[in-house]
């Protein structure tokens, strides 16, 4: 088993964050706030160098009409100086944000370098042709019905060619 990395990509907070929202902000860091998917209330407070942005953000939409900003989350902000994203609450996500992996399974090559990723049913992510020729051949044909079962054959169908796969926990 590998442990789940997030690398904080801000992908999955495009539709997961859209289920984050602040209820009231309580000074100028710390907001308290409700995920609506498992309908939890939690307390946020803002990494400082996105306070202001979020203060001034959170006055505008208070009294903006409904549908006026774009659906992510909140607390999803660009890193200054860079065409990535981040989380601007990250130590204090909810639990939602915290137990949500967007990929199941690493798989290695030969060598020991991670070379796919496994997100959702049966969908690979990778740069290798030849593991995306396998996957396609023998990977996807099988039923993904009982993961347990999945996984064992897929490793096992893996194994035989060189690559080395680690379900995710
Ligand atoms: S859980 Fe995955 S998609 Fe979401 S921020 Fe982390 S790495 Fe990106
Ligand atoms: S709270 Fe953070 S991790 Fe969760 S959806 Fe928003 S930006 Fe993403």
């Amino acid at each position: 088993m590998a442990s789940f990395t997030c690398d904080r990509c801000g992908k999955c907070c495009v539709s997961l964050g859209q289920s984050i929202i602040i209820e009231r902000q309580l000074n100028d860091r710390n907001y308290y706030c409700r995920s609506t998917i498992d309908n939890l209330f939690f307390s946020a407070r803002v990494d400082p160098a996105f306070a202001e942005e979020i203060a001034d953000e959170f006055l505008v939409q208070g009294d903006a009409p409904a549908g006026t900003y774009p659906k992510v989350c909140p607390f999803l902000r660009k890193v200054p100086g860079s065409d990535t994203t981040t989380c601007a609450i990250y130590a204090t996500r909810p639990k939602i944000c915290q137990s949500f992996t967007c990929y199941r399974m690493i798989i290695m090559d030969r060598n020991g370098n991670t070379c796919g990723r496994v997100i959702g049913k049966n969908t690979l992510r990778t740069d290798d042709p030849a593991l995306e020729k396998l996957w396609q051949g023998l990977v996807v044909p099988i039923p993904s019905g009982n993961p347990a079962e999945w996984t064992r054959r897929v490793a096992a169908i893996l194994a035989d060619h060189g690559y080395h796969a680690k379900p995710v926990e």
